[in-house]
């Protein structure tokens, strides 16, 4: 039996569902759409203005999240992205791919980030009508203190992600600020406005984990409870390999999340988007929650993945599984 969930039923908002547009978010997804195609910016535009959600993104910044952290995290954001890069040197540092992309661990060491990894850029993550043409990209991911993230969908839980964004754009541009000095253009990418590529296929492929039923990746060391940030460049890193810990599978047999989820947004099964079979979260039920609650994170918070020390144990138990499958 479920456990009662405490956020049921949830009515939203009237005033904020009269900003919903007529377009469903689902159907800018995607969603059950065989055919291939890149994906649209759906929510989280540098400009509400240019998408239809925007009132709703606008509406998001109504609700006074009653503590005064989500003003200053933000100041801080945007001190970062707007600090200048140093120049790009004139002569371009060589070292082999591997040894590029083993550097990255400095940034980890240093504590500016929990995770790297880098994926040869695909053409099929860039929102439609966008454009890179830098030939990789690379991912850092911060952990989320897990007691603050567990707080959800309090204020404390939106705040902490938060911080995290704060960290993945400062980390971002400490490695792009590397790669510049070393001579090789770089672009940091900062959610959650990152409107030029989406960044959870490349991270999947760089080997930061399997998507869960929740929609965020799952990762054996931090489960779902980390946030991104990319780097693009040409500087040729070797790429880091995709992993596989048996999750996919995993998810199919539990039902944690849409159990916890208050407006049922996450599907019990996988479906059709722009082509692809895949775990997807019903947009337009979980954006209305989202927003009144400054962001949620409860599908996060409850996954036993995000449980510290939980997912190495899990990952190794797969994994003895699959050995004695064959
Ligand atoms: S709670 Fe369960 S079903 Fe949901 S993402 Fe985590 S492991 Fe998968
Ligand atoms: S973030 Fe969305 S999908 Fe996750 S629990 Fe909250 S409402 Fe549900």
């Amino acid at each position: 039996m479920p456990r009662e969930n405490p956020h049921r039923p949830f009515i939203p908002n009237p005033e904020q569902m009269a900003l919903a547009p007529e377009v469903t978010g689902n159907a800018i997804n995607g969603l059950g759409e065989a055919e291939h195609r890149r994906p649209s910016v759906v929510y989280w535009a540098t400009n509400p203005d240019d998408i239809p959600h925007g009132r709703m993104q606008k509406w998001f910044y109504t609700v006074d999240p009653g503590s005064p952290e989500f003003g200053e995290e933000r100041a801080k954001r945007m001190e970062i992205s707007q600090a200048p890069l140093p120049p790009v040197a004139p002569t371009p540092t060589q070292r082999n791919p591997e040894d590029w992309t083993r550097q990255l661990d400095q940034f980890i060491a240093n504590g500016l980030c929990e995770k790297v990894g880098v994926a040869a850029m695909n053409p099929d993550w860039v929102y439609e009508g966008g454009k890179v043409s830098e030939t990789r990209v690379i991912i850092a991911g911060v952990q989320h203190d897990y007691d603050r993230i567990a707080t959800a969908p309090k204020p404390e839980a939106g705040a902490e992600v938060m911080v995290q964004y704060t960290r993945a754009s400062l980390v971002a541009k400490r490695i792009a600020a590397w790669l510049q000095e070393d001579g090789w253009a770089a672009k940091p990418v900062t959610g959650p406005m990152a409107t030029s590529f989406t960044m959870i296929p490349a991270a999947i492929e760089a080997g930061f984990g399997e998507l869960g039923k929740h929609g965020s990746i799952i990762n054996p060391e931090f489960g779902a409870s980390f946030r991104l940030s990319a780097v693009l460049t040409d500087a040729p890193f070797a790429p880091t390999p995709r992993k596989d810990h048996g999750i996919d599978a995993f998810c199919a047999a539990c039902r944690i999340c849409e159990d916890a989820c208050p407006p049922y947004a996450i599907l019990p099964e996988k479906q059709t988007v722009r082509g692809d079979e895949k775990w997807y979260v019903d947009f337009d039920k979980c954006l209305p929650f989202f927003n009144e609650h400054q962001g949620c994170g409860i599908c996060i918070a409850v996954c036993p993945w995000s449980r510290p020390g939980v997912g190495l144990n899990l990952a190794a138990k797969l994994a003895r599984k699959a050995s004695r499958e064959g």
